[in-house]
Order: C-alpha cells, then sequence, then structure tokens
C-alpha cells in the first residue's frame, strides 16, 4: 500500500523552493523575473573558454574527491592574498558542488540529533533544511530593519545560545538583506563564538560583489577564530556561473575532514572542466567580478523603486535589495499578485524567516542588463502601488 506521506517527517513543511516557485511562476506569466538571483549576462569570455578547452581536452572524468590540486591551491592563494589568512592546500580546503553542498556538508558533519543550530532570519532557505536533515534543532535570532540598513544585536544571539548550541550559521554579504557585518557586530559574534565554544559556518558566496568601496572580513580573520570556523565560498557569484555549482570549504584540518566525510557522500565529486577553469581566474577574483556593473544596476533599480513610492532599502552587497511594504503587509501574498497584476517577480523575503518580523519584506534582485530592471520599473509603474 502506499505510504499516504512518503516524506521524512523532518523535511514536511519545506515543499519547493521559493526559487523554484517564482521561476516557474515568471514562465507562465510572461513576466520579468526579478525573484531567482542568476545573472543574465555571462562570466568573463576566458573563464568560458578554459572550461570549453578543458572539455575538449578530455577533463571529463571524475576529479579527485576534495579538488583538483590546482583549485586547492588557489583556493587557498586567494585567501592569502585577500585575507591574509593560510589554509593548507592538502588539509584545509576542499571544492564542493557550489556553497550549496558545502552547507549541506558542514551542517550534517558538525550538528546532530539532540543539537541546536542557531541562524540568523531572513535565512538562506537551504540553512534550514539542512538542520533539519542533520536531524538537529534550529534557533533564529532576527536581523532588523535598523533605519536605512539592517542591524544584528550580538546581545540577541548570546541570549539565544543554550546547552545544546553547536554552530552559529553566518552570512555575509547577506542574502536576502545585502547588508554586511560590521566591524563590531563581528568581534562581538566571535567572542560569543569563542566564550561559549560554537564552531561558525560563515558562507560569504558574495564576498567580491561589494558596493560603495566597502571591503569584505571573514569572521575566521578575528582572534581566536580560525580554529573554530568553516569558510564557506563560490565562484558562482563572482564569476556570473551560477549554473556550475563550484563551491569550496577552508577550515582547519580536523574541521575540514569532519565536512569531508559527509561530502563524500553527498556528490562525491563535480564540475571536473570547470575546476581548472576557476584555478586560472580566482588570482583575479576581485577584479573580474561584476561589482562595479552591479552598483550601477543596483542604483537604477534602487532609484526607479523609490520613484515609485516604495521604502527600499539599499544593500551594501549582493544581488538583492529589499522593498519593505510597511506594517501589516504580506509580502508573500504581494509576491504571488505581483506576476499576475505587473509581469514581474520578486521574492517574499518572510519566507526566509520564523518570525514574522519579514512579512513585509520584499526581494528584488538587480543582477539583470539595465534594460531588463527598466521593463520591470516600467510595468511596476502602470501599476496601482499596492502592499499585498
Ligand atoms: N549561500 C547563499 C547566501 C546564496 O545566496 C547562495 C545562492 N545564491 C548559495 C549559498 C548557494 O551557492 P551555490 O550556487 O554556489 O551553491
Ligand atoms: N541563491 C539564489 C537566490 O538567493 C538562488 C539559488 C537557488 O535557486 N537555490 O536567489
Amino acid at each position: 500500500m502506499p505510504a499516504q506521506q512518503p516524506l521524512v517527517e523532518r523535511m514536511r513543511g519545506f515543499g519547493t523552493t521559493i526559487f523554484a516557485e517564482m521561476s516557474a511562476l515568471a514562465v507562465a506569466t510572461d513576466s520579468v523575473n526579478l525573484g531567482q538571483g542568476f545573472p543574465d549576462t555571462d562570466g568573463p569570455a576566458e573563464l568560458l573558454a578554459a572550461a570549453a578547452q578543458a572539455i575538449r581536452d578530455g577533463v571529463n572524468q571524475y576529479p579527485p574527491g576534495p579538488g583538483i590540486p590546482a583549485l586547492r591551491e588557489a583556493i587557498s592563494d586567494h585567501q592569502r592574498a585577500c585575507y591574509g589568512l593560510d589554509y593548507d592546500p592538502d588539509r584545509e580546503v576542499l571544492v564542493t558542488a557550489g556553497a550549496t553542498e558545502a552547507i549541506a556538508a558542514a551542517l550534517m558533519a558538525l550538528a546532530g540529533p539532540g543539537d541546536e543550530v542557531l541562524l540568523v532570519e531572513p535565512y538562506y532557505d537551504s540553512y534550514a533544511a539542512c538542520v533539519a536533515l542533520a536531524g538537529a534543532r534550529r534557533r533564529v535570532v532576527t536581523l532588523r530593519r535598523d533605519g536605512p540598513g539592517w542591524l544584528l544585536d550580538p546581545a540577541e544571539v548570546e541570549a539565544a545560545v543554550g546547552p545544546d548550541t553547536k554552530v552559529l550559521v553566518l552570512n555575509t554579504p547577506h542574502n536576502p538583506t545585502g547588508a554586511m557585518l560590521g566591524a563590531d557586530v563581528l568581534a562581538a559574534l566571535a567572542d560569543v563564538a569563542v566564550r561559549h565554544d560554537l564552531t561558525v559556518v560563515s558562507d560569504e558566496v558574495y564576498e567580491h560583489l561589494l558596493f560603495d568601496g566597502r571591503a569584505h572580513t571573514p569572521i575566521a580573520t578575528l582572534p581566536g577564530m580560525r580554529e573554530r570556523t568553516v569558510t564557506i565560498s563560490s565562484a558562482g557569484k563572482t564569476f556570473s556561473v551560477t549554473g556550475w555549482k563550484i563551491g569550496w570549504v577552508c577550515a582547519p584540518p580536523a574541521l575540514l575532514a569532519a565536512v569531508r566525510t559527509v561530502k563524500q557522500f553527498l556528490t562525491y565529486v563535480n564540475g571536473a572542466p570547470f575546476q581548472p577553469a576557476i584555478a586560472a581566474v580566482l588570482p583575479r577574483a576581485a577584479e573580474l567580478a561584476p561589482a562595479p556593473a552591479l552598483q550601477a544596476q543596483r542604483d537604477r533599480l534602487c532609484a526607479g523603486l523609490a520613484e515609485l513610492g516604495y521604502d527600499v532599502v539599499v544593500p551594501q552587497a549582493t544581488y538583492f535589495a529589499t522593498v519593505d511594504l510597511g506594517a501589516g503587509a504580506d509580502a508573500a501574498d504581494f509576491c504571488r499578485e505581483l506576476p499576475h497584476r505587473a509581469g514581474v517577480v520578486a521574492i517574499p523575503s518572510s519566507v526566509f524567516h520564523d518570525s514574522p518580523a519579514g512579512d513585509g519584506h520584499v526581494r528584488f534582485a538587480f543582477c539583470k542588463r539595465p534594460a531588463v530592471l527598466d521593463e520591470a520599473l516600467n510595468r511596476l509603474g502602470k501599476v496601482e502601488r499596492r502592499t499585498s
């Protein structure tokens, strides 16, 4: 007899990801898709050519489990050149199937039944799903709207730490808000992690998509943090190749070995021809990343939305800006109706929350060509501005 509910209990409630749902809605309604965060322009031509050449050269079979040595060395060099962090390419670097697999492997390696994982809401959707897959519990603290930006209170983080808390997941620059944790907040969070002996999983996939001359600080650079931090990043955002799914982990040997143990049984390996291509361009990540173009696109979208009367929270980094529809608004209803009303797709940030703090927040992606952003603004300008 077929089971009534075949999905294992701990995964119920996850359904279809908001990105898949909204991208399908964009296609069905012929909408401008400012939902799922993927660029509509290609990455550097030399990177694409290097991958094509690797395929022609026969780099098409399983790469080594931890990633090809050239890429692990390039990742190690990148952490040293950009941040002064030293990681041994053999014992402290692991190549993964995107940051997504790195997150899954890290959470499943480091937390299990009875353990608690602290997330900052709004959180990237896979964090909660991976905590559930690990059989652990999540607890959230809120990144709150604070005038023109966002604020995480380290005292709230500390108050949420309990006897079972094993891992704190951080994400800076942050999806969906585009906020960057300031030096004072990072230092206070590092202090909390050290005093409570937490492992920090630090998702830094937007490390090179920074605006207005800002600089990224990995939490692993702070005193006492290298030995307790699993740093995660990915080539997808830096080089505009989100479909290649080449990510990585840097961590001290014991933590790296734990993550690698789980990773082996998720994908085992991936992306053989993409790995040497990324290795070749990673030394020029800061120069090749599309931050200047994205900053102009951010300004275009944010100014346009503000002109239409929306309350826009301008991001410091990433692909995303937030519109605050105000107290009592329902971002989920707003986003489900918007494609039908206006032919534009956005993401309700409320789905990244456990609490109602994000109920009125809508995420618009601006990693799109200026003409696409203009078309979205034009369409939004033709309909009445409703809050839900
Ligand atoms: N973390 C964050 C914060 C993200 O926004 C994303 C996707 N954009 C990922 C992880 C996943 O990265 P990847 O595509 O490399 O798996
Ligand atoms: N990270 C992308 C975003 O936030 C989407 C990735 C995905 O579809 N899982 O929009």
